[in-house]
Formats: C-alpha cells, sequence, structure tokens
C-alpha cells in the first residue's frame, strides 16, 4: 500500500486539517484490499471522500486515511435501475442518469460530495422539501464487519442528514444501486439550470462546507449582532453557512460554532442546533 503524509487541509473543503498518512486506491479491488489488511491487522482507519463536509483539526488524525475518489468509478444501466461507484462526484452521476433518461436527483447537482458521502450524510434538499439520495435507493454494496457484501435499504436507517453508516464508521460504501424515474433528457437538464441558477448568489470562492447546523436549527439571522458573526478569520456569511478567507483555524472554526449554538439557546425561539458537519478530532 502507498502511503503520503499530506495536510488534511489540501483534501478538504474548509481547507483546514493538519497532517495525516494518506492512501488513494485506483480501483475497487485496490480499495477491498486494503481494508481487508487493516482489518486483519486491527488497523484503525477512517474514510475520506471529497472533503466537502468535514471539519478536521489542525493536529490532523493518527489513523490511516483511506481517500476513495479513485477507487469506485463505475456505472451501469440496466432499464431504471443504475449501478454506481462510491467515487463517483454527485454532478457526474446525475449527469450520466439523464444521459440515460432517467432522472430524480437533480436538485443535488450543486452537492460537491461523492456518491458514497452523499449517502452516508443521506445528502438532500432542506428539511421542509423531504428529498434525499435514500428516496430511491435500493441496495449498498459495502466492506462491512470485514466482510465484502451487500445491505438492501431496508437493512438500513435513513433520517434527515442521517444513515446508519454514521453508527458504523468503519463501514465502507463501495457503490450504490438506484431505481429512478424515467424522465426526458431535456426535462432533466432544465432542472439543473433552474438548481445552479437558485445557488447563484450563495458564496462558494471562500472555503466553506455548505451548511453548519441541520436544516429547521439553523441560526436566523435576528440572531446574529450588527456586524455580522465572526471569529478570527471565519465568519457566518448567512444564518447557516461558514466562510473564511484560508487562514482560520480549527479553533476558530469551533468557538464559532460554539458561540452561535450558544445564541441559539439563549435567543428566542430557545433552539440547540445539530451540526451537519462530520468533525475529526
Ligand atoms: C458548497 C457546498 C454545498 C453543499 N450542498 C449540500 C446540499 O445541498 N445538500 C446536502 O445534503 N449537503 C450539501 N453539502 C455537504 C456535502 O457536500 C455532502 O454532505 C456530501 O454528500 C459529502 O460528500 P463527500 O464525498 O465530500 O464526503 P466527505 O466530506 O469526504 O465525508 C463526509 C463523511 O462521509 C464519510 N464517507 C465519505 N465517503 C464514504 C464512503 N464511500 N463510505 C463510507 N463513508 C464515507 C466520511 O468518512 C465522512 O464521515 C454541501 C457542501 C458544500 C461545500
Amino acid at each position: 500500500m502507498k502511503t503520503n503524509t499530506e495536510l488534511l487541509a489540501d483534501h478538504t473543503w474548509l481547507k483546514i486539517g493538519g497532517p495525516a498518512e494518506i492512501t488513494t486506491p485506483q480501483s475497487k479491488e485496490e480499495l477491498v484490499k486494503i481494508l481487508d489488511c487493516c482489518y486483519q491487522s486491527n488497523r484503525d482507519y477512517r474514510i475520506l471522500g471529497n472533503g466537502s463536509n468535514l471539519l478536521v483539526n489542525d493536529d490532523g488524525v493518527d489513523e490511516l486515511v483511506i481517500k476513495t475518489t479513485e477507487a469506485c468509478m463505475e456505472f451501469k444501466v440496466d432499464g431504471t435501475q443504475v449501478d454506481v461507484g462510491a467515487s463517483m462526484m454527485v454532478p457526474q452521476f446525475i449527469n450520466k442518469c439523464i444521459s440515460n433518461g432517467l432522472g430524480g436527483y437533480e436538485y443535488l447537482y450543486s452537492v460537491p460530495g461523492t456518491v458514497g458521502g452523499a449517502i452516508f450524510m443521506n445528502a438532500g434538499r432542506g428539511e421542509s422539501h423531504n428529498m434525499t439520495i435514500s428516496d430511491y435507493l435500493i441496495s449498498v454494496e459495502v466492506f462491512a464487519d470485514g466482510e465484502h457484501c451487500v445491505l438492501t435499504k431496508e437493512d438500513l436507517q435513513f433520517n434527515h442528514r442521517y444513515s446508519t453508516f454514521q453508527d458504523h464508521n468503519d463501514w465502507v460504501i463501495l457503490s450504490a444501486t438506484f431505481d429512478l424515474p424515467e424522465q426526458s433528457q431535456e426535462k432533466g437538464n432544465r432542472l439543473i439550470k433552474e438548481r445552479m441558477e437558485k445557488i447563484r448568489r450563495r458564496e462558494r470562492s471562500k472555503p466553506n462546507a455548505g451548511s453548519v447546523f441541520k436544516s429547521g436549527s439553523r441560526l436566523p439571522l435576528h440572531k446574529i449582532p450588527p456586524g455580522g458573526l465572526s471569529i478570527g478569520n471565519a465568519e457566518f456569511v448567512s444564518g447557516n453557512r461558514i466562510c473564511h478567507d484560508g487562514n482560520a483555524t480549527f479553533t476558530n472554526i469551533v468557538r464559532l460554532i460554539t458561540l452561535a449554538k450558544l445564541l441559539n439557546r439563549l435567543v428566542p425561539p430557545f433552539e440547540n442546533p445539530e451540526i451537519e458537519w462530520e468533525i475529526w478530532n
């Protein structure tokens, strides 16, 4: 197994994170071999997708980091059923579905993560829309507890930004099977365009990791003091999004979130917001 010591800041959308030993398998076979090896030798590991939902400590992590973005890229269509590798980026997956006359996930076109990361997070549109990637999911090919197996949707639990995988951090999603509605390419392309138009005004150029809190528990704008809410070089650019200038630290961001949570608890309607990000500490 080839590994490199690298800064996780170079692998996360927030551009924060200290050193770790990273390996990037180039095929599903290589990924499974590494996972098997770790399992046999009791070596702890963490799975890194595209790093778009991760806040990582400046001290880095001790576990082996397995970056999955290159490993599982297959895409197979049989009627309305699609098998897709967990490493494929969500927009690429959606484009391929559209080219095959299938649709349903265009609202996820703005998600800059992998299919595996999206299933782990049960990525979706705001809570009130009640639409998530698990909607058309049939089954998931996984490496779980030393076994390479398939779990059906019924074997798993999905909730708002929650999947069973969050309780089993050593389980690894290798691919997924979906049964998608048929849809014209024209409609698919229009829906993508509408989605991207909707988010056009959002700040995406500065380091960020999308929504900080799960929807329904965002920081209402009336709770943000005049002049904004910021610590160090990190600030809330909206009620639910933190951006920074590239120089913020893990501690800056954690303190900013703590402050926002405190405001949420002290100012009506008195909420206790739940963080959406995965935190590697
Ligand atoms: C600009 C921006 C917009 C966003 N918009 C949305 C949105 O509209 N809706 C939404 O739900 N989210 C959104 N997100 C959050 C994020 O993109 C999603 O949660 C995405 O699905 C994370 O995928 P990833 O590959 O980047 O995962 P990572 O951030 O790399 O990892 C997240 C977690 O998933 C685990 N994981 C990743 N891959 C696997 C795998 N193959 N097997 C097992 N575990 C795995 C990791 O261990 C980690 O715990 C946004 C983020 C950004 C930066």
